[in-house]
């Protein structure tokens, strides 16, 4: 059994990196340099190390986000290479809740990508010290000083180069610190106490510039830029290095309460569930009873296993700040909070399911089966959120985009065997009151039953979601119905007029009455809705359609046709630009003109031209797009109806 080091000595670091960038590629060399493997892993020869998944190996991308331990200087790194492609950016939205430092990496030919510029966002909205490594710097047309100055642009003003690259493209050979005074100089514009020292005493000793850099990193004051070339092992080990001296140790302690979450599952032939977990706070042993607060059930942990590349080895504990995966959770789902909840931090919202798609199974009595695979996956990401219609008997799951769809199939066949057909992709909408109004509801009838509400409805701010309040005295209507309403209201929202869950808007409970001796609680679950949708037609209801920001780049004689594409999309763009002899225009497209763009745009550049996007909001949709969805249960409007059916229910 490993001996266990101390907090200090242990890294939790995050690999980020828009997909092709290297970021593979660079963890094979990590797992190299420190010994951890023997054999040098590559992506393109499909023996990645950190790439599990059979279809991860075939397409080349990674969709999970894989763990491992490596040792360097005698400290641990837990390394958490997160997946690259924007469709799985639940994925890294699970992985931030986990890390106290991250290396961004950004590809010197394919420069700063629109989803680099979402990781980045997110990075800094979590408070995570964040590295950058610049990879790829010997492919041909790699170009430093546009990679900085595209940082500089899009990411952050206080970059800070701590190296020279020694040539470029072919010839790159090596990187090298950068000179002393030139980094003594580039500090002392970003902190007051370099340049106080510099005035004062008219130099800087190396080792208290270090001292600074290190503070200024974890501050998120500065943000070292580092070079190299994966592939061929240069500028690696810097690298590492640099996570050591630079990223923060995990903040928790053993004596705290115990604390963590859930953020893997994996599968074990014998052990069953694998839950990856990082503690915030206490420490766990083989044997311990764990309470499970997400699930309110309780769990005795069996095994604690740390995972290296694709060996793991038992550990007698896990304490505060460190990563493991547990054995003997049960039923455990990923996002499951262990202890106490307080400990856990928030993670960021990154991943916004935008399409909606149906699930078959390809033989027919395949569907039990289909079901439970689903079920399994939906704990592993609960994003998916998958719906199972009984009335109707479908299957269906929220996605973030098409090739999503493709590594599921893919799943579901290598790992349940079964075989399943998709339907296309339908996106989702949504819809937002457009004017003010009121919305009422008595509830009286047939008896007995109570339940009086009146609810104002006002259209809010374009990503404000809901927010719900009341100005009802408690005498009128007595506190335990009024929380009974307010769980309700998030529920009646699910649907709107149009079908589509209703967002952006305040609702206020301006009136209400309960009666002594006829109000039930479950008064309230019937009326709510029938007094929301009520003030929904007193609004009307706006059809909102999710956008992307997009940036394109291809060859230029092909940008006209480009341009021409867009516009017939719906696209508004920023004025194009041509840079070096490429032709690069950036801005907004909606989801659901653009759903087959990628296949196109390959045809039409054979396959020169690179289109990233990621989700840029929900806007108002042009008047002649219309889009309905069809609802699930009666219609509260429908109100005879809908009343027997929810008592028939209850
Ligand atoms: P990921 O999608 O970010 O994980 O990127 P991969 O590690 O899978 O690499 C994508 C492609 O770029 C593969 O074909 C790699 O061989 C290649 N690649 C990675 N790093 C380098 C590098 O430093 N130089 C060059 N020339 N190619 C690289």
């Amino acid at each position: 059994m490993r001996t266990e080091g101390t907090q200090r000595d242990t890294r939790n670091v995050g690999l980020l990196a828009h997909v092709d960038a290297g970021k593979t590629t660079t963890t094979e060399q990590m797992l190299y340099l420190s010994g951890r493997t023997r054999v040098l892993g590559s992506v393109d020869a499909g023996t990645a190390q950190t790439d599990w998944l059979p279809v991860e190996r075939e397409r080349g991308i990674s969709v999970r986000m894989a763990t491992t331990v490596l040792l360097w200087q005698s400290r641990a790194i837990n390394l958490v290479d997160t997946p690259g492609h924007v469709d799985f950016v639940a994925e890294v939205q699970r992985a931030f809740q986990v890390l106290d430092g991250a290396v961004l990496i950004v590809s010197a030919a394919e420069g700063v990508q629109a989803h680099t510029e979402t990781l980045w966002q997110a990075l800094r909205s979590m408070h995570i010290p964040t590295l950058l490594f610049v990879n790829k710097m010997d492919r041909a047309g790699a170009d430093q000083e546009r990679v900085l100055a595209e940082i500089a642009a899009s990411l952050t003003d206080r970059a800070v180069v701590t190296q020279q690259a020694i040539g470029a493209a072919d010839a790159f050979s090596g990187v090298a610190p950068l000179d002393h005074d030139a980094l003594a100089n580039r500090l002392a514009d970003l902190d007051a106490a370099v340049l106080q020292r510099y005035v004062e005493t008219g130099r800087v000793d190396p080792a208290y510039l270090r001292e600074r850099l290190a503070c200024l990193i974890r501050a998120e004051a500065a943000f070292p830029v580092l070079f190299g070339a994966a592939k061929k092992g240069i500028g690696v080990s810097e690298l590492l290095d640099a996570m050591v001296a630079y990223l923060p140790p995990p903040a928790g302690a053993a004596q705290d309460p115990l604390s963590g979450v859930v953020f893997k599952l994996d599968r074990d032939p014998a052990m069953g569930r694998v839950a990856y977990v990082r503690l915030f706070g206490g420490r766990l042993r083989p044997r311990d009873v764990v309470r499970n607060a997400t699930q309110n059930n309780d769990a005795k942990v069996t095994q604690i296993r740390k995972m290296y590349a694709r060996a793991h080895e038992d550990v007698a504990s896990l304490t505060a700040g460190d990563i493991a995966a547990l054995c003997g959770l049960g039923a455990v789902r990923v996002g499951d909070v262990l202890g106490d909840p307080a400990g856990v931090p928030q993670s960021p919202h990154l991943a916004m399911p935008i399409l909606s798609v149906r699930v078959h199974p390809t033989r027919a009595g395949d569907l039990p089966r289909l079901l439970d695979a689903l079920r399994e996956l939906t704990d592993e990401d609960p994003l998916l959120d998958l719906q199972w219609l009984q009335e109707v008997r479908e299957l269906h799951l929220t996605v973030m985009g098409t090739i999503q769809i493709e590594v599921l199939g893919s799943l579901l066949t290598s790992r349940f065997g079964l075989q399943a057909t998709f339907d296309p992709p339908t996106v989702i909408y949504r819809e937002t009151p457009t004017h003010s109004g009121e919305g009422f509801e008595a509830y009286t009838m047939p008896k007995p039953c109570w339940a009086i509400l009146r609810f104002l409805i006002e259209p809010a701010p374009r990503g404000n979601g809901l927010t719900y309040s009341s100005v009802v005295p408690s005498n009128r209507l007595l506190p335990h119905y009024q929380r009974e309403v307010q769980r309700r209201v998030p529920e009646a929202l699910q649907q709107g007029l149009l079908g589509w869950p209703v967002t952006d808007l305040r609702v206020t409970l301006i009136d209400g009455e309960h009666h002594i001796y006829h109000t039930h609680p479950l008064d309230w679950y019937v009326a709510t809705p029938m007094a929301i949708m009520n003030g929904l037609t007193a609004t009307g209801t706006t059809l909102l359609e999710p956008l992307y920001r997009f940036r394109l780049t291809v060859p230029e004689e092909v940008g006209g046709r480009v341009l021409g594409d867009l516009m017939r999309m719906r696209a508004v763009c920023e004025p194009p630009m041509t840079l070096g002899g490429r032709f690069v225009v950036e801005g907004q497209l909606p989801v659901a003109t653009s759903l087959d763009y990628l296949v196109r745009l390959g045809m039409l550049t054979a396959g020169r031209g690179v289109f990233s996007a990621r989700f840029g909001g929900y806007q108002p949709a042009p008047p002649d797009v219309r889009a309905t969805r069809q609802r699930i249960g009666v219609n509260p409007l429908d109100r005879s109806k809908y009343i027997l059916s929810v008592r028939g229910a209850l």
